[in-house]
């Protein structure tokens, strides 16, 4: 991974930089490097200790921040300046964590609940970039103590999920850490490439990446053939992980004690050491059947099949994430070849029992759970230096990506789950004469709506020369890099006028150029088909509206009182049903109007063709 050369102008030696794999996790961060010589992946520890840093951060009264094993220390002492879980809130606004507040037991500002989440501590506030940003720091000091050599470059995994503003704030938190952050990949991708899975190249497989950490859970179904590795579909739940088996257990000795759970919520101090302990004992009922301990006055147990009672229902949640990811890929558990198991939490039995029983299949749980996301990361970082070129990597975007058209709808020009890069056009043209302008607004999300979804930016064309309307054409392109940026550009083919975006998220720490981007959470919501063809409905009456008022302005000679006088009427009423009425009440006077007109359009019709025929001989 390192090399060496020699600077012919100067003569001197030169090391080529190492570039480092990094799974910055919402529980547990690591780097990881290939090794020189074994040339295998290997996480980097100090001897004797354990390769993974806590993703918590202290911050000491007299300005001095610690984070890992250190700051984990501060949790029950000083939970209000100790932040953990930062990677939850990475992209989020208030608005997005409101229901789930009280897991923090540090201070999340909620005086702007649409903004973007920053954490109070003492008197200064930390974004959860910066948050993350101490975290990188700290992995790159470590990993440059062990390797005594500077590390700059590295690839930092995310979970499958994470929208373009979440990678977008990775990327810059490793920046604000001073890492040249060469690449954002998927954490299930990453996951695979440590299995070697599909390294030959006749490797055609399907793979299920089983991710449950602490705080996430996350399945994805690969598909590897031709050394290509294709991401087929991705489901899981941002809030669920083991964090919620330590939780289950806390309300369980809560209950027994018959200690008030409101009086917990306040106790923060209280709650943090019962979370401490529940994790023990869940890490504690793997080896044994019983676990007995205190924390103060109160006497603490829990036996193992208590406790796989109590997550049982937790883990039936990630079975049937993983059924709608088999539904999303087109696949059933007889599709897949071969299960990854990922994250700390998969070390617990009744976990790999369900999993295995669901997949009908023995599972890849050789390589440490916790680390093999970074050794995937190491390897990844070892195909950008070019060490291994017999490997493309391929993504998919998380959410659909499209434009907001005639009435509020979203127009989905890339569809979730679709492969990046890639790159799509389509046409649209203008509804007025001499329009010289078109707004274009770009959205996220799967409802039909656009004030539904994330608006993730929004650009003018301008400069379109007059002409009428319909006759411009517009095309919309939009393209997905490597990393997931996507890039909107609208230009008039008939003019030539052109007009491109890179959108990134607002709060990039350069990157000011974005207009606007709402945060709210991001519903997946299918429901929206009654509203949609309501609003379809209204669209079609107004241009009939539209064509009508026209054909009568220019055909009025031919036509009679009674005939505009009915017709006026009849437009009237639809409008009222546009403004107020059902979709089946607008259709129905659509139905109406036409009735209506029909006879005297013919009737004009004819006439027009009569007139044309005039004079000509057959
Ligand atoms: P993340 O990806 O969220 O950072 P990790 O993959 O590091 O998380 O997993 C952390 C979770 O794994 C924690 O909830 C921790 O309690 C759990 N965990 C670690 N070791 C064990 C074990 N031996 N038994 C049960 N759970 C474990
Ligand atoms: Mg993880």
């Amino acid at each position: 991974m390192a090399k060496i050369g020699i600077n012919i102008a100067t003569g001197s030696l030169q090391q080529e930089e190492m570039i480092v794999g990094i799974d910055l996790g919402t529980t547990n961060s690591l780097v990881a490097i290939i090794h020189p010589e074994s040339k295998k992946p290997v996480a980097l520890k100090e001897h004797n200790s354990s390769s993974l840093v806590p993703s918590i951060i202290h911050f000491g009264e007299d300005g001095a921040v610690s984070v890992g094993e250190t700051a984990r220390n501060y949790l029950v002492n000083d939970p209000a300046n100790t932040i953990f879980s930062a990677k939850r809130l990475m992209g989020k606004s208030y608005d997005d964590i409101r229901k789930n507040a009280s897991f923090f037991t540090y201070k999340v500002i909620d005086d702007n609940s649409d903004s973007l989440v920053k954490v109070q501590v003492g008197d200064k506030f930390y974004s959860p970039i910066e948050l993350s940003a101490f975290i990188l720091k700290e992995l790159k000091t470590r990993a440059e103590h062990i390797l005594k050599t500077p590390v700059s470059k590295a690839v930092i995994t995310v979970p499958a999920y994470f929208n373009d503003a979440q990678r977008q704030a990775t990327r810059d938190a490793g920046k604000l850490a001073g890492l040249d952050v060469l690449r954002i990949i998927n954490e299930p991708t990453a996951a695979s490439l440590a299995y070697g899975l599909g390294i030959h190249k006749e490797d055609e497989k399907t793979i299920a990446v089983y991710d449950l950490g602490g705080g996430t859970f996350d399945i994805s179904i690969l598909r590897i053939s031709n050394g290509i590795f294709e991401v087929m579909s991705t489901n899981g739940d941002t809030y669920l992980g083991g964090d919620d088996f330590d939780h289950a257990i806390v309300m369980k000795w809560i209950r027994e004690h018959g200690i008030d759970a409101t009086q917990v919520e306040q106790d923060k101090m209280l709650l943090q050491q019962l979370r401490l302990k529940a994790e023990e004992a869940k890490r504690h009922l793997g080896q044994k059947d019983v676990f007995i301990d205190h924390v103060g006055k109160y006497q603490l147990q829990i036996t193992t099949s208590e406790f796989e009672k109590l997550i049982d229902p937790l883990v039936k949640k990630t079975l049937e994430a993983s059924e709608r990811a088999l539904k999303d890929a087109g696949l059933t558990t007889a599709d897949i070849d071969d299960v990854v198991m990922v994250g700390g939490s998969t070390r617990v039995n009744l976990v790999k029992k369900e999993v295995a029983r669901f997949f009908g299949k023995p599972l890849h749980a050789s390589l440490n759970p916790d680390e093999v996301v970074a050794l995937g990361a190491a390897v990844q970082a070892e195909i950008l230096a070019g060490n291994n070129k017999d490997f493309l990597l391929l993504d998919i975007t998380p959410l659909s990506l499209g434009i907001e058209t005639m009435g509020g709808l979203m127009d989905v020009l890339i569809p979730r789950n679709s492969k990046i890069p890639t790159r799509i056009a389509r046409q649209y043209t203008t509804q007025k004469d001499g329009q010289s302008g078109i707004k274009i607004s770009v959205y996220q999300g799967e409802r039909d709506l656009v004030k539904d979804n994330r608006k993730l930016a929004a650009f003018n064309l301008t400069g379109i020369p007059s002409m009428p309307a319909g006759l411009p054409k517009v095309e919309l392109t939009f393209l997905i890099n490597a990393d997931g940026i996507l890039v909107v550009k609208a230009k008039e083919l008939r003019s030539g006028v052109e007009q491109a975006i890179e959108v990134k998220p607002q709060y990039g720490l350069t990157d000011e150029e974005v207009e606007s981007m709402l945060m709210e959470s991001i519903v997946h919501a299918k429901e929206d088909i009654a509203i949609r063809s309501l609003v379809e409905a209204q669209t079609e009456a107004s241009q009939m509206i539209d064509t009508t008022v026209a054909f009568i302005n220019k055909n009025r000679e031919y036509l009679e009182e009674a005939e505009i006088a009915a017709t006026t009427n009849a437009i009237d009423q639809l409008n009222q049903s546009i403004a107020t009425g059902t979709k089946d009440e607008i259709q129905a006077r659509i139905e109406a109007l036409n009735e209506l007109s029909r006879p005297y359009a013919e009737r004009v019709m004819d006439l027009a063709i009569a007139k044309a025929m005039k004079g000509k001989k057959i």
